[in-house]
């Protein structure tokens, strides 16, 4: 009998061959085959007349081929074909299409869907790169008949290739339903019914009937949009258990004995004897609900976010300083060992005007190992007060003798604050912030840090003046260093910024950080969860994941967008040194020099005695020159735009008036050229942010197998956000109430459901 639990492998049609392909998409059980969701639906109930359509709309058609052929022209091969219906015709058109050649055949059905354009000619329509699928002739079996045409047909991302496409999934996933309609308890029911009744959700059998299969009449912009009540069901289950497992967290850590620091007159005084100017109102508040948090007997878990440059360093200096004049030691972590570096170097010059001799340890990764030796002892001995390093503090067995507080500063999220559980010896939990200047929208923030609490830094500090940015192509650079001479002349510096360390070879590390080559050619951008908001039109082209072919898309992007050789800092170094900006004084900084080369040039740098870096986006977070005037980015157009922002954060940070100056050549994509436009309207780090998720998706944004962040297998957290709150209202009301709202037995299926969802879809231990 088949259940959710099932392997694949016993499902009839799935032998072992493909059930290995099916695992390699992490495809394992039946109920992985059911969550794989159609990413957009044709409407083949009621396909379009071909005399009717509009221009510019989205349509699905479903003609005869009339005829196809492969055009070699001069730029690229174009495959075209004819199809009809009756008396009219439209041609659908490939570019790069040689690998459509001998695939249609006069007199086939196919249905086609795309974007409707007038022909040149002026009479009649065409397609662009519409996808289609050929029908099966009349022949073919029943089933067929039954989900190719006369339906509201799902389309699937293929799980293999064009053998696992649409179609085999389509009649999988409908002989699995089928098998299992009428036993009862095979989609077990796992969510509490009173949660069901009170948002009005269908069952999970029925929403997963609909959703892959949805009856006549369902709105198709509602199917498209992931908003019908199926889709609403089963992204909020989802949700729900991720929810209700920070929720857990959350009500653990309170439970949990924590550090009960004081703030007496004492610890206030040593506070304000180091402070370099008047904190801000928003950093007041901040340290405020920190100090409180740390007041408290129950362990600190508090998320500082701020914009770049809306001073978050030395809220948390205050707050190590509270946790180090009670006796105890503070650790910072950074990202990399250049802001490791800074944050030390900053950290030293900052208590130096206290009256109290701190004494403070760097640990990075690129130490000699006699020297990490030597930091591991004095931090183990306590005769270390602050502790600032990089995820060398987890790497190498760091134990503390009485750790108090830890800040993280940017990026590392869940996996970080598990571990340093890891490296107390013993006594109570210490308390952990975590900094942050990526500008998640704040719902967003709420829900997806549920276990945290929240301090914002929405002011910035005085003084700043706007940073003006300028879009400017390759063949002005000569005006561009021309115009850093001059700053330098002033006595300003510089930072020239490119996507590699080295070239040509593009195998750098930093390139991690650079976009790949990207982008649909033809102006499809990922819109999908933009149609759940229903504000922009019901586009529902895009999933998710790209949903043109891998071969088709590699070909075009390439040609429509060549590759240009990318300059590298390495090289541009030896060049501008030389050549541009010959006599002034210049430096180089990556992420591939070791510890000490960096320290001294990021000293130098700090110092003045470098003009004009040239570097990597080692410099992308947190480091911070306040006399730098000018950011030069090089190949503009392959950063995102939250590094973009990042860098730009760079410069702007004293009284002279700033720039940034955003340098591309050749042809950039669409998509890029939004990016950039965004960069010059607005320096609003939220605004951006909001662009950056729509442009990139919630996975790149969150960048989340890097911040250990779950993937999601049917909610999107950008268009799904609404039901991520709804969901952080359930699972909290869940929580405090279960015993009236579920019965026994519902609640020991939720449980055992959150500690299975936690432990292995999303990866994040300690949860139930
Ligand atoms: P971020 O939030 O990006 O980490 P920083 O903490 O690096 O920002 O602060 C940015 C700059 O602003 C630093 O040079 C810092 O010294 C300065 N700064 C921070 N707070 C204030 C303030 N209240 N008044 C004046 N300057 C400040
Ligand atoms: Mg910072």
């Amino acid at each position: 009998m088949l259940t959710l639990e099932t392997p694949v492998q016993f499902v009839k049609g799935i032998g072992p061959a493909i059930a290995k392909m099916l695992a390699e998409k992490g495809v394992a059980t039946v109920e992985d085959l059911l969550l794989h969701l159609p990413f957009r639906y044709e409407d083949r109930l009621n396909p379009r007349a071909l005399n009717e359509l509009q221009p510019g709309e989205m349509a699905s058609v479903i003609g005869e081929v009339r005829g196809a052929t492969l055009l070699r022209t001069r730029r690229m091969p174009i495959f075209e074909m004819t199809v009809g219906q009756g008396l009219s015709s439209m041609k659908c058109l490939w570019f790069h299409g040689t690998y459509l050649e001998g695939k249609f055949k006069p007199g086939q059905m196919v249905a086609l869907f795309g974007k409707v354009e007038a022909s040149k000619s002026g009479r009649g329509f065409k397609m662009i790169q519409p996808q289609f699928e050929i029908l099966p002739d009349g022949s073919d079996d029943a089933l067929d008949r039954i989900l190719e045409v006369g339906r509201i047909t799902p389309v699937y991302e293929s799980l293999s290739g064009s053998r696992l496409a649409s179609r085999w999934i389509r009649r999988t996933v409908w002989n699995i339903l089928e098998e299992l309609r009428g036993i009862p308890e095979t989609l077990p029911r796992e969510m509490p019914e009173s949660i069901l009744a009170r948002l009005d959700l269908p069952s999970r059998e029925q929403a997963l009937r609909e959703v892959h299969f949805p009856a006549a009449g369902t709105a198709m912009a509602q199917l498209q949009a992931a908003a019908t009540p199926a889709h609403r069901r089963l992204i909020f289950e989802e949700l729900f258990y991720l929810e209700l497992g920070l929720e857990v967290k959350r009500k653990k850590f309170q439970e949990k004995t924590g550090i009960a620091f004081e703030t007496s007159e004492k610890v206030r005084a040593a506070l304000r004897e180091i402070l370099p100017f008047h904190p801000t109102a928003a950093q007041k508040r901040a340290l405020g609900e920190i100090a409180a948090d740390m007041r408290r007997g129950v362990p600190m878990r508090r998320l500082l976010q701020g914009d770049v440059g809306s001073g978050k360093t030395i809220v948390a200096l205050e707050a190590m300083l509270i946790a180090i004049e009670n006796g105890h030691q503070a650790a910072l972590m950074a990202p990399t060992e250049i802001l490791a570096t800074q944050h030390y170097l900053s950290a030293k010059r900052v208590l130096e005007k206290a009256q109290r001799k701190y004494r403070i340890t760097l640990l990075t990764g690129s130490l000699d190992d006699e020297r990490k030796r030597a930091a591991r002892r004095r931090i183990y001995q306590g005769e270390a007060d602050l502790v600032i390093g990089t995820h060398a503090l987890i790497e190498e067995k760091v134990e503390f003798a009485n750790l108090g507080l830890v800040v993280v500063d940017e990026q590392h999220r869940f996996g970080v604050l598990q571990r340093f559980r890891l490296m107390k010896k013993d006594g109570a939990e210490p308390d952990v912030l975590v900094m942050t200047a990526t500008p998640i929208p704040r719902t967003l923030a709420l829900s997806l840090y549920g276990d945290l609490d929240l301090s914002v830094l929405d002011e910035m500090p005085p003084g700043r003046t706007p940073i003006v940015t300028r879009l400017v192509a390759d063949e002005r650079s000569d005006e561009v260093w021309e115009f850093v001479r001059k700053q330098v002349k002033k006595g300003h510096q510089a930072y020239v910024v490119y996507p590699v360390i080295e070239g040509p070879k593009d195998d750098q590390p930093e390139l991690d950080f650079a976009l790949p080559e990207e982008d649909e050619p033809q102006g499809l951008k990922p819109t999908s969860f933009r149609a759940g908001y229903g504000t922009a039109e019901a586009v529902p082209f895009q999933s998710r994941k790209s949903t043109t072919k891998k071969t088709t898309k590699k070909a075009s992007s390439a040609e429509l967008f060549p590759k240009l050789p990318l300059k590298s800092a390495t090289d541009m170094y030896e060049q501008l040194r030389t050549q541009e900006l010959a006599g002034l004084r210049v430096g180089l900084l990556h992420g591939r020099l070791d510890a000490d080369e960096k320290e001294v040039t990021m000293r130098r740098f700090q110092r003045g005695e470098i003009d004009v870096l040239i570097a990597t986006t080692v410099i992308e977070v947190g480091v911070d020159v306040a006399n730098a005037t000018v950011m030069v980015i090089e190949h503009a157009e392959r950063f995102g735009l939250a590094q973009l922002h990042q860098l730009r954060g760079r410069v702007g940070r004293g009284g002279a008036k700033s720039y940034c100056i955003l340098m591309t050549g050749g042809k950039i994509s669409p998509n890029a050229e939004e990016r950039l436009a965004a960069m010059v309207r607005t320096q609003d780090g939220f605004e951006l942010a909001e662009l950056d998720l729509e442009l990139r998706g919630p996975g790149e944004f969150f960048g989340t197998r890097q911040a250990g962040l779950p993937d999601f297998r049917v909610a999107n957290l950008v268009r799904d956000r609404k039901l991520l709150e709804l969901a952080k209202i359930e699972s909290a009301r869940f929580v405090q109430r279960a015993s009236e709202e579920a019965t026994p037995e519902e609640r020991a299926r939720v449980a055992a459901r959150l500690k299975d969802a936690w432990q292995r879809k999303y990866g994040l231990a300690e949860a139930g």
